[in-house]
C-alpha cells in the first residue's frame, strides 16, 4: 500500500501525525516501470538506426531518409517544385508529418522517446555522471561545474543559447526554400553520425565532436541549444493539451522532480509544464515521490485558454 507523507517536509518512513494533512507517496514500481518503458523505446530505436546505419554502409539505403526534419527542409520545394531538394525523400515528408501529429498531441515527447540523437546524448552524460560518482577527482570536477551550474550567470547563459533552435531553425528552412539544398546538412551532427563510417573531417563532425564533449558536463546539450526539430516541436506543441501538471497542495517541495530535468526546467514552480523545453520525458513525474503533486493531464492548450 502507498506511504503517506506530510507536504511541505521531506518524504519520511515514520508514520504522519493523524492531526496533519497527509498525501499519498507514489510506489517506487509505478517510477520505476515508466523510466524503464521510456528506456526500452529509446534502445528499440537507437538499434534500429544502427541497424540502418550498418545497412548503408554495406550498401544498402541512407538512414537520411529517416530523418523527419528532412522533410521540413524540403516541403517549400516540394510545394513550389514538385520535386524534393537533394538528400530528401517522399519518406521524409511522411515522418514529418508524424512528428507535426505527434507535437500537436504529446507536445515534445518525440524528443523524449523517440529521438536516437538525443537519447545518446542522455545516455553519454548518465555514464559519465556514474563514472563521476566513482572517481573521486572527477565527483570533484563535476560537483564544481554543478555549484556553476547553479548560479545566476549559468541560468542566463542558458536561456540566452535556448534561442539557438530557433535560429538554427530559421537558416535552415529558409536556406533550404532559398537555395534550393539543405544548407544544414553541412552542420547536422546527425548527418556525421549516421555517416561515421565514411568518415570525413566536415563542419557537421566538429558539431558531433562538440556535441558529445558537452553531454558530459551538459544533459543534451544539442537537444537545449540547436536543434532545429526541437524548435518545430515547441512551436507546435503549444497546441497540445497534454502537459505535466502540479498540485500545489499535494507538492512536499522536495527539488527532485527540477534535479531529474534533463532540460533544467523548475518543474516545482509550475502549475502546468508548458515550457517550450519541454521533451515530455516524464523522468519529473517519476521523480516526485508524492501521488497527486505531479502527474500528466488533459486542458486546453495555452492559445485556447481566455487570457487571466
Ligand atoms: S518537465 Fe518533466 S517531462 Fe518535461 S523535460 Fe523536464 S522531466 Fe521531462
Ligand atoms: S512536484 Fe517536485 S517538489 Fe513537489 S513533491 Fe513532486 S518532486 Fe517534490
Amino acid at each position: 500500500m502507498a506511504d503517506l507523507v506530510t507536504p511541505g517536509t521531506p518524504p519520511s518512513p515514520t508514520p504522519a501525525s493523524p492531526a496533519r494533512v497527509t498525501v499519498a507517496r507514489r510506489t517506487p514500481g509505478w517510477s520505476r516501470r515508466v523510466r524503464w518503458a521510456r528506456r526500452a523505446v529509446q534502445a528499440l530505436v537507437v538499434g534500429g538506426v544502427g541497424w540502418l546505419v550498418f545497412g548503408h554502409a554495406t550498401g544498402g539505403s541512407s538512414a537520411e531518409s529517416f530523418c523527419p526534419f528532412g522533410g521540413f527542409e524540403t516541403l517549400w520545394t516540394l510545394i513550389t517544385t514538385g520535386r524534393t531538394v537533394p538528400h530528401t525523400h517522399l519518406a521524409n515528408v511522411v515522418l514529418a508529418a508524424a512528428v507535426i501529429g505527434l507535437a500537436l498531441t504529446v507536445r515534445g515527447a518525440f524528443c523524449g522517446w523517440l529521438c536516437p540523437l538525443g537519447s545518446l546524448q542522455e545516455w553519454l552524460h548518465g555514464v559519465t555522471g556514474w563514472l563521476a560518482s566513482r572517481v573521486p577527482p572527477l565527483r570533484r570536477l563535476r560537483r564544481r561545474l554543478e555549484h556553476l551550474a547553479a548560479g545566476r550567470a549559468w541560468r542566463r547563459t542558458d536561456r540566452v543559447l535556448r534561442w539557438g533552435r530557433w535560429l538554427v531553425l530559421a537558416w535552415a528552412v529558409i536556406g533550404a526554400a532559398v537555395t534550393g539544398t539543405m544548407v544544414f546538412r553541412e552542420a547536422d551532427p546527425w548527418i556525421a553520425l549516421i555517416s561515421v563510417v565514411e568518415f570525413e573531417l566536415s563542419l557537421a563532425f566538429a558539431v558531433l565532436v562538440a556535441t558529445t564533449v558537452l553531454a558530459v558536463f551538459v544533459e543534451r546539450p544539442f537537444c537545449r541549444y540547436a536543434c532545429p526539430l526541437g524548435a518545430v516541436q515547441a512551436a507546435l506543441g503549444a497546441l497540445s493539451p497534454v502537459a505535466v501538471q502540479r498540485d500545489a497542495a499535494g507538492c512536499l517541495g522536495c527539488d527532485l522532480c527540477n534535479r531529474a530535468c534533463p532540460m533544467a526546467i523548475p518543474v516545482n514552480t509550475r502549475t502546468r509544464v508548458t515550457d517550450t523545453s519541454c521533451i515530455g520525458c516524464l523522468d519529473c513525474v517519476a521523480a516526485c515521490p508524492s501521488a497527486p503533486a505531479l502527474g500528466v493531464t488533459l486542458a486546453l492548450p495555452v492559445p485556447l485558454r481566455s487570457p487571466r
